[in-house]
């Protein structure tokens, strides 16, 4: 068989393939989301316990759920203010050392 229809041979067959795996993909993303969609809910984001929707910081009523999600939520500020306060020190030095 020539070079030409070997190449074709070739990509008719990933295209075949790609179309079921496709299909394949759908199905399943179909059936997830109609098992998770029984009733909207949170979790809790320490031990992912399901927590009422309107739950505000979104945490069960744990003690140690609540002592770790502040300290979370005090290291991610932390890292917040550092994000903005080391590009904003190296521009000041950059304008600094330029004059
Ligand atoms: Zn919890």
């Amino acid at each position: 068989m020539s070079r030409k229809e070997k190449i074709q041979r070739a990509a008719t067959r990933t295209a075949a393939q790609a179309r079921e795996t496709a299909s394949r993909e759908r199905k399943r993303s179909g059936r997830s989301t109609q098992a998770s969609g029984s009733n909207p809910h949170r979790h809790c984001s320490v031990c992912w316990a399901p927590i009422p929707l309107e739950a505000e910081p979104p945490i069960c009523d744990k003690e140690d759920c609540e002592s770790t999600h502040k300290k979370r939520e005090g290291s991610r500020k932390r890292l917040t203010i550092m994000l903005y306060l080391f590009p904003a020190i190296a521009i000041l030095l950059a304008l600094l050392s330029g004059f």
